[in-house]
């Protein structure tokens, strides 16, 4: 496949491509343009170009074309879902819940067109005072391999119906479907330009859009050190940044919470994608009180996870999406084997693909890395505590603040979650569930600003103030 420059489908200025293999077989599905800082500055330039004319199109004229796409993109979804498989790992399931979520995610924004307006005011002293809405100029999203799809929604959509253009790169192992859908923008109308999807390496491709001198906003999604890099990299020019980072997200389970629930609940959270969610439970602290109950639970439930290939029948959890994470999750295990003890899974596979059994853990050091840093694999530890004081201190102890989220039964337990989680979005008795209309993002090492929900236009555009006088 080749990349999206300027209305044009092109090859990178090397002639270079790469490699996408899938990861529950390890074949070659695709090949993508291997793009550099040379495909960047192309990329920029037709975002540039394309800018002017974009930014007159009528809000509205702009939402229909997001709804237009979405529309092709709900006509298309088995055939996207079973890519977005191959490429990634998931299973059909929840590969085709992401790609309805990412037509769903194209009509919010297209209903929140209405919502752009300026303001006017008298004002005796100056005459008039005029607050107008101006889109930012050229944005740039850079996207993780775990839900590509999805999260390349959430900076289209805000970007485009405020009127600016975007230079979107999908990660090096998960480019295709996002490809695909760009097909799908192009088909139903948008004009050249207001869309360019460059695929290539993050240090590469990624560095130079970051630190292009047209480039007035970045939103970034991935891990925390990439974050804090490209926060970096942007610094010098100036541009607004969204940095959604990783998180290490917890749930705290109460001894009056309804046990069978919060146990499915948890499994479902955890292992979800393999365990690969920035918002996934990584974390669970269980009162001592029914903690024998609860492990017990969320051990029968999880040996239940029938592990697979994406597109096999009955499958619950496909394989990790790439070799960096299965060497990772790798180490995590065999370091845990010595000090903590595993109440499902831990074995080894001598499949093909980088899967692993989905595992629960228990006893582990209280300075083990799963409970200080995130774990992008299928692994929950589980943790006792004396009461919900304890609870919420152990939830707040690491460097993340992304998600969180509390089972009970009781009102005044619940609020005192919602009210002391450090987190950008607290569920109660649920977790995962990430609908548009909720701002989403972290507080603390999980990022700065917000994706989503019903403000997000305020941070793709900027306010111009006019005075008049007659
Ligand atoms: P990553 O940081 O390795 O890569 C993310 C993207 O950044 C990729 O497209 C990559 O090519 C690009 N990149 C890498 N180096 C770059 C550079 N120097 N300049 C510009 N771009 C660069 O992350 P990943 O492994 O793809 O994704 C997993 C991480 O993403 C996890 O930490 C997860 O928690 C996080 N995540 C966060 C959210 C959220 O909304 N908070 C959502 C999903 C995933």
């Amino acid at each position: 496949m080749k990349m999206l420059i300027g209305g044009a489908w092109t090859d990178a200025s090397s002639g270079r491509t790469m490699k996408v293999v899938n990861p529950a077989t390890w074949d070659e599905i695709g090949s993508v343009p291997l793009g550099g800082p040379e495909d960047a500055g192309a990329a920029v330039e037709a975002a540039e170009h394309a800018l002017a004319a974009w930014s007159e199109v009528p809000a509205l004229e702009r939402g229909r074309a997001l709804a237009q796409t979405a529309a092709l993109v709900r006509g298309e979804s088995e055939r996207l879902a079973a890519l977005l498989v191959a490429e990634q790992g998931k299973p059909l399931r929840e590969a085709t819940d992401e790609v309805r979520g990412f037509a769903h995610i194209l009509e919010y924004y297209a209903g929140l067109a209405s919502s752009l307006h300026g303001e006017t005011m008298a004002a005796k002293a100056y005459g008039r005072i005029v607050i107008e809405k101006r889109p930012l100029g050229v944005c740039v999203g850079i996207v993780p391999w775990n839900m590509p799809v999805l999260i390349a929604g959430w900076k289209i959509g805000p970007a485009l119906v405020a009127g600016n253009t975007l230079v979107l790169k999908p990660a090096s192992t998960t480019p295709l479907t996002t490809l695909e859908i760009g097909k799908l923008f192009v088909r139903a109308g948008l004009p050249p330009g207001v869309l360019n999807i460059v695929t290539g390496p993050g240090e590469s491709l990624g560095e130079a859009l970051v630190t292009h001198a047209a480039v007035r906003k970045v939103s970034f999604t991935g891990e925390r050190e990439t974050g804090r890099h490209v926060a970096e990299a942007a610094a010098p020019t100036m541009k607004h940044l969204t940095l959604e980072l990783g998180g290490s997200d917890p749930a705290i389970i109460c001894d009056d919470a309804d046990l069978e629930k919060a146990a499915a609940g948890v499994v479902g959270a955890r292992f979800y994608n393999c365990g690969q969610v920035c918002t996934a439970i990584k974390r669970a602290y269980v009162f001592s009180s029914v903690a024998d109950r609860f492990k017990a639970l969320v051990a029968e439930k999880t040996e239940k996870i029938t592990v697979g290939g994406g597109m096999e029948a009955g499958v619950g959890m496909g394989p990790l999406n790439n070799a960096g994470g299965y060497e990772r999750m790798q180490q995590i295990v065999d370091d845990l084997r010595g000090e903590a003890r595993f109440l499902a899974g831990g074995e080894t596979t001598d499949k093909k693909g980088w899967f692993f059994a989905p595992m629960v853990v228990t006893d582990l050091p209280s300075d083990a890395l799963p409970l200080r840093e995130e774990v992008f694999g299928p692994i929950l530890p589980v943790i006792e505590v004396s009461d919900l004081d304890e609870a919420i201190d152990r939830a707040n102890s690491t460097q993340y603040g992304l998600g969180a989220s509390i089972w009970t039964r009781n009102l005044e337990r619940a609020g005192r979650g919602c009210r002391d989680l450090e987190a950008g979005i607290v569920w109660v008795n649920q977790h995962l569930k990430i609908p548009p209309e909720a701002p989403f993002g972290g507080t603390k090492g999980s990022g700065i600003g917000r994706e989503n929900g019903p403000k997000v236009l305020d941070r793709y555009t900027e306010e111009k103030s006019i005075l008049i006088r007659s």
